[in-house]
């Protein structure tokens, strides 16, 4: 049996929906590989898509299914149908890592669980499913996430650069983990367009001098928030500034990322001030305010 064969079984045993994707092959006096289809070297997917006509959707937990198919392709590299075991935040290259380098550091954010490290350059984290679909988290450039109806490659599947995904920490080593709370925010679907009047009218509202100096009052009261009142402010302040991003006045992820720094500096757990933003979100991006649009531009005072 070969390597991938047994691993792809051992993922199908654990409950991973598994099928089988092309793999790179050396080309003709084999100096350099190309992708195992037709299209060889000018394939545009090189070694990343699947040898079953559809794909992840026929991917199976059925070990006879998965022994037929790796008896055809014993070079198949081992793609998983993710959403259903565990979803995967795909960090595509080192400008990934950096991007959610800043976001732990700002959230004292701590990725838990297995790692892959792709033959790519890049790293898989597995985390428990959330019932998300694929999606990039808001703000976090050359990172993607992989959930209901994605599919990622696993090791020991190879890359067309010659690279082999391994793991770091594997599924036996760390349990999976749900994914950080201050992470999931970037990945809740974004406000409904609809209650957004402001936003028409005015594209670059999002510069709107108004909403500024409200972000910036309302960090400097959370920032004087004593003890024992800290959590109660942090959702007050964050719910009223919530509603000016649903009014398009103020970027999401930067209101949540300044929350964050704060609560943290005053005090407040990772966990607490991850759970009390995402609450105070979901009521603040229900209840937009808006400002006049410009008919009624000399107005200063916020609309309802
Ligand atoms: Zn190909």
């Amino acid at each position: 049996m070969t390597a991938l064969l047994e691993a792809a079984l051992g993922y199908a045993a654990r409950g991973i929906p598994t099928y089988p994707v092309h793999w790179p092959r050396h080309t003709p006096g084999g100096a350099s590989l190309a992708c195992s289809c037709h299209r060889g070297p000018v394939c545009d997917r090189p070694a990343k898509h699947p040898l079953v006509r559809h794909g992840v959707k026929e991917a199976t937990t059925d070990p006879d299914r998965i022994g037929r198919w790796w008896h055809r392709w014993p070079q198949a590299n081992v793609g998983l149908a993710t959403g259903v075991v565990c979803d995967v935040l795909d960090i595509a290259d080192p400008e990934g890592l950096a991007a959610l380098c800043q976001l732990q550091e700002a959230a004292d954010l701590r990725l838990q669980g297995p790692l892959v490290a792709t033959g790519g350059g890049g790293w898989h984290h597995w985390f428990t499913p959330t019932g998300l679909g694929n999606r990039p988290p808001r703000g976090l450039a050359h990172v993607d996430w992989r959930g209901r109806g994605g599919c990622v490659l696993a090791p020991p599947s190879r890359h067309i650069s010659g690279g082999t995904y391994r793991w770091l920490v594997g599924l036996d080593q760390a349990p999976l983990a749900q994914v950080p709370a201050a992470l999931r925010l970037l990945l809740d679907p974004d406000p409904p367009p609809t209650p957004r009047p402001a936003r028409t009218a005015a594209p670059d509202l999002a510069g709107h001098p108004y909403g500024r100096p409200v972000l910036a009052d309302e960090l400097a009261a959370l920032g004087r928030a004593t003890p024992g009142h800290r959590n109660h402010i942090l959702n007050r302040t964050a719910f009223k500034v919530y509603r000016y991003v649903a009014g398009g006045l103020l970027d999401d992820q930067e209101v949540t990322l300044a929350f964050t720094t704060i609560a943290r500096a005053i005090g407040l757990s990772a966990a607490e001030t991850a759970r009390t933003l995402a609450s105070a979100r979901t009521a603040g991006l229900a209840n937009p305010r808006t400002v006049p649009v410009p008919a009624d531009a000399g107005r200063q005072e916020v609309g309802p």
